[in-house]
């Protein structure tokens, strides 16, 4: 399920694109930002829960603000959180932030160079910002 999570956290959800870099580069990301740079107030969740509609995961994805992270155009996380009725505050593609890196040379789907840490660190940057606007957003509602 997800990391402990408490009222008022951002759950930052990647697809599970396995076999290619984007997906690694969205695993990458949304690990930099719930276990370092916003550890405080994120967390993730495993996307077949809510595929195959586990209620804890459905539950969550409900009841806070969802930040999708997809390798592609398929919006796999995205598509699946709000089929579960979930609430996507920003979705992301990795595909998209590579257009800020023309020409850069990323790795592969098991291991990033370092112009792949380059995007996913970008990637992890926007998501902190959009984690903290939801949050600012949201104390401001109170
Ligand atoms: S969004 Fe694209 S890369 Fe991610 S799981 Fe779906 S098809 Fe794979």
């Amino acid at each position: 399920m997800a990391q402990t999570l408490k009222e008022g956290d951002v759950l930052v959800i990647p697809c599970s694109g396995i076999g290619k870099v984007h997906g690694l580069i969205g695993r990458e990301a949304t690990y930099m930002v719930t276990d370092e740079m916003a550890s405080e107030n994120t967390a993730t969740l495993c996307l077949a829960l809510l595929v195959k509609g586990d209620p804890e995961a459905v539950d969550a994805v409900k009841s806070h603000h969802c930040i999708t992270i997809d390798g592609c155009a398929k919006a796999c996380a995205q598509k699946n959180v709000e089929i579960s009725g979930g609430r996507v505050a920003k979705a992301i593609q990795v595909a998209e932030a590579f257009r800020n890196f023309r020409g850069a040379k990323p790795g592969t789907a098991t291991a990033l160079t370092e112009d792949g840490w380059k995007i996913t660190q970008a990637i992890a940057d926007s998501i902190t910002c959009e984690a903290a606007n939801l949050r600012a957003q949201e104390s401001a509602a109170l």
